[in-house]
């Protein structure tokens, strides 16, 4: 038998890479792992981490307004970036040295450096030092791309965002995805001036009509100057600001523009065709339920194979690998039913089928109600929120699950595992409700609004 270096080589060490290098070095596996940025990847390193907590540190103005509403006796100050940057990037650190010290801890051999693939069995490092492995696992992640047009190079990305020397008075944001939204509402809690064009006729395309329409009102009214069916034209430099000539004939001077349209897994310049792996139109690597690829010793797990790009998934996806490949127990990837959030302001929890979607399958009732929270109706607050079931009629099995309200990312947990489990409405109606939250509605809705 073949004598290699390594029985897993992992290349990236994101979200999914870590997992899997970790677990299956667990399992006695002899691992190496090459990162050539920095470990814990597009999550930790620049995206849901630092993206959280700039949400948090987005959503204290609202809170100061409310608690004076509710008698105390605060005034706001000004927002410290430089203070907070500071801060984000030492817990930024903390967490790459945790992810460090979690593949040291458990014997996982580290490169950081990149790696190319020679073969199915053998990878090349950025210094020319080659290594064999029985398995090699992808995962690698993605990265923004930024359209090709004029004075693009002008515009940053979400890779930027965190270590810009100032926040800007005036940004624009293209683009309607989970990225563009919540940096949207982040920036514009800081305090910055907010503009997002969207090229289409509602924003977060494929999610549930009636929330996306209900975030997109309410973040307008938070003061997002959203601006649907609206694309960037060309940009160009105007003493020290950006002049953007849009496609609704507007011509406006910003101080930054970010791009957020969208993302391309990480396989330029890799080897991978070269040897056999097959790649998709978008440059993912294109894997079987087990998330093996075209060449048996090579399996890929996260965003360079564009499935459903969240990390949970990526470390399901990691998982799932290191059970199919080292304890022989084949195992493929769960994708139905994943419960996801928009960190907007307000939040978007989601499971399951929107309501479009439901309808085309088959007969649907509607089960949803919009009202003012008890906090903010107190505090003089506009905002709705919306609760949202999608009920088959036939089985009465509960398809979607869909709420629009502070904290909706946490309430959505919770649902989708009654969702994930067939609960029926008439289970959710079962269970007691929690008095007084904003959540108890989903459990007391009676009527349908509408059959479709
Ligand atoms: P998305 O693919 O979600 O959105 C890209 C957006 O850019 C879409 O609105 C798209 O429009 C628009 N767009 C694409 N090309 C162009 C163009 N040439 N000109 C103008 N607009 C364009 O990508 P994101 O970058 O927002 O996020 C990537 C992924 O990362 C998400 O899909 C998600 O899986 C993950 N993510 C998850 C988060 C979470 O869990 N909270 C947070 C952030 C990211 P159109 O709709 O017309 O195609």
């Amino acid at each position: 038998m073949q004598d290699f270096d390594f029985d897993l080589f992992v290349i990236g060490g994101g979200s999914g890479g870590v997992r899997a290098g970790r677990v299956a070095a667990q399992t006695g596996a002899r691992v190496a792992l090459a990162e050539e940025d920095r470990y814990g990847g597009t999550c930790v390193i620049r995206g849901c981490v630092p993206k959280k907590l700039m949400v948090f540190a987005s959503e204290f103005p609202t809170a100061i307004s409310e608690a004076r509403a509710y008698g105390w006796d605060v005034q706001q100050g000004a927002f410290d970036w430089a203070h907070f940057k500071t801060k984000l990037h030492a817990e930024l650190d903390r967490l790459e040295g945790i992810y460090r010290n979690i593949l040291k801890n458990n014997g996982v051999t580290t490169f950081d450096a990149r790696a190319t693939l020679v073969d199915g069995h053998t990878v090349m490092l950025g210094d020319g030092r080659r290594f064999t492995a029985r398995h090699i696992l992808l995962a690698m992640g993605g990265r923004p791309v930024v359209p090709d047009m004029p004075g693009a190079e002008l515009g940053i990305t979400s890779n930027d965002i965190f270590h810009l020397p100032e926040l800007p008075k005036r940004m624009l944001i293209i683009g309607g995805g989970y990225i563009a939204c919540e940096f949207a509402c982040i920036l514009n809690g800081l305090g910055v001036e907010v503009t997002q064009f969207y090229r289409g006729a509602q924003i977060l395309r494929g999610f549930d009509d009636e929330a996306r329409g209900l975030v997109a009102e309410e973040m307008r009214q938070n003061g997002v100057d959203l601006h649907l069916g609206t694309n960037i034209l060309s940009m160009q430099k105007d003493g020290a600001q950006i002049r953007v000539l849009a496609t609704n004939g507007s011509d406006m001077l910003f101080d930054q523009v970010m791009f957020a349209t969208g993302r391309a897994p990480n396989t330029a310049a890799m080897g991978l065709a070269e040897i056999g792996v097959n790649l998709g139109r978008g440059g993912q690597v294109l894997v079987d339920e087990y998330s093996q690829t075209s060449v048996p010793s090579i399996y890929a797990v996260g965003d360079v194979t564009d499935r459903v790009n969240l990390t949970p998934v990526a470390i399901r996806e990691g998982m799932a690998f290191v059970e199919t490949v080292f304890n022989a127990n084949p195992t493929p990837v769960d994708h139905d039913l994943i419960p996801t959030a928009i960190f907007t302001q307000p939040e978007m929890g989601t499971v399951g089928l929107s309501e479009e979607d439901a309808r085309a399958k088959g007969p649907v009732e509607i089960y949803a109600t919009s009202f003012k929270p008890m906090r903010e109706s107190f505090a003089g607050g506009t905002q709705r929120v919306l609760m949202k079931l999608v009920v088959c009629a036939n089985t009465r099995k509960v398809l979607g699950c869909h709420i629009v309200a502070p904290g909706a990312g946490e309430m959505i947990q919770l649902a989708g595992i009654a969702v994930k489990m067939g609960a029926t409405k008439e289970d959710f109606d079962r269970t007691v409700a929690v008095h007084p939250t904003m959540s108890e509605e989903i459990v007391t809705m009676k009527q349908p609004v509408r059959s479709a």
